[in-house]
């Protein structure tokens, strides 16, 4: 039975990879499509679109690279996986994007000015207007294509990842507009063109913000939201056996969540017993966050006052919980327990 559950969620995970992976193709023919487009068309609008777009194939790296990074077993020295891997990836493609929005954001503004201050700017050329159109076009089909994929593995990231398409064809009808009057209007309207450059790079630096502020959060471990906190929290006390919890933290590494959790069980049961309550948990958090979900459940007895006997003081059962492909090292054994 958790071989199947494990199965589906690792068809669940290709899927992701795979949609996302279409994802990023297109973005990258969008890139280099639209710089072509905004250097040869003479466009600052088009140039703003195009570095979006590069922006937009970068974190898809980011995330496919998390993806694989995720299916990389535990090691001797990387006991916790390899997941902050992607979490220092991310945060140094935050620090790019806030160079490139703020490099598109001068040259769109520094265009504008030219016009302001009387000077006319050669039009744009019509090779830009397509690329948008291009751009809406091939944007809108991600839209249907991911949200279709979205819906039928339920997934929240790909969710999340078609409705980006659709801003970005969004952005890219700003930008058709920017070009299009522009050529169409001429004279001072062409100021219209870097006028929507600067518009556009202000996405660009919600992205790098948004981006930053995620993976500098994870790596000071901060704590999930509180809405997977108390799906969390759910979860474990659904599972059979479970009298109540404390300690509860989490936290992510790269895209995957890590808790760590006291269970209370009732105290008559023996420690086989108890620990199968563990697994139960281990594998009901599993089956909602993924095969690869770290989870470290400690269950103690349901008793009021804990008597206190020292060097007696009962028994904790620890259950690492993470899939490790063998075990390194030597087992430590409490040498009390063999006498
Ligand atoms: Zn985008």
């Amino acid at each position: 039975m958790e071989v199947i559950r494990n199965m589906d969620q690792d068809e669940r995970f290709e899927q992701a990879v795979r949609v996302t992976g279409a994802g990023l193709f297109v973005n990258l023919g969008l890139t280099i499509f639209k710089l072509f487009a905004g250097v040869l068309g003479n466009s600052a609008a088009m140039l703003a679109d195009g570095v979006h777009s590069l922006s937009d194939f970068l974190t898809d790296l980011v995330v496919i690279l998390g993806f694989e990074i995720a299916r990389k077993p535990v090691d001797r020295t990387h006991n916790y996986g390899h997941g902050k891997v992607e979490t220092l990836s991310a945060s140094l493609v935050g620090l790019m994007l806030f160079v490139v929005a703020g490099q598109t954001f001068l040259y769109g503004l520094r265009k504008s000015l030219l016009v302001i201050n009387g000077e006319t700017l050669q039009q744009p050329a019509l090779i830009a207007l397509y690329a948008a159109i291009l751009s809406i076009l091939s944007k809108e089909l991600m839209y249907h294509y991911t949200i279709r994929h979205a819906r039928k593995i339920n997934s929240m990231a790909l969710t999340a990842n078609a409705w980006h398409h659709r801003s970005d064809a969004l952005s890219s009808v700003c930008t058709m507009i920017g070009v299009g009057a522009a050529i169409f209007l001429g004279g001072r309207w062409t100021v219209l063109d870097p006028l929507m450059a600067v518009f556009l790079s202000l996405f660009i630096f919600k992205v790098a913000l948004k981006i930053s502020c995620s993976s500098v959060n994870e790596l000071i471990e901060a704590s999930l939201d509180e809405k997977t906190n108390a799906e969390v929290r759910e979860i474990i006390l659904n599972t059979e056996g479970v009298r109540a919890l404390s300690n509860m933290k989490t936290r992510k590494i790269g895209s995957n969540i890590a808790v760590d959790v006291h269970i209370k069980v009732d105290s008559g049961l023996n420690v086989g017993e108890a620990d199968r309550i563990a697994l139960h948990v281990e594998h009901s958090l599993k089956k909602t966050f993924g095969p690869y979900t770290y989870v470290l459940v400690k269950a103690e007895p349901d008793i009021p006052e804990p008597p206190i006997h020292p060097g007696k003081t009962g028994v904790c059962l620890r259950k690492e919980a993470e899939t490790r492909p063998e075990e390194w090292g030597s087992e430590e054994r409490n040498p009390d327990e063999n006498r």
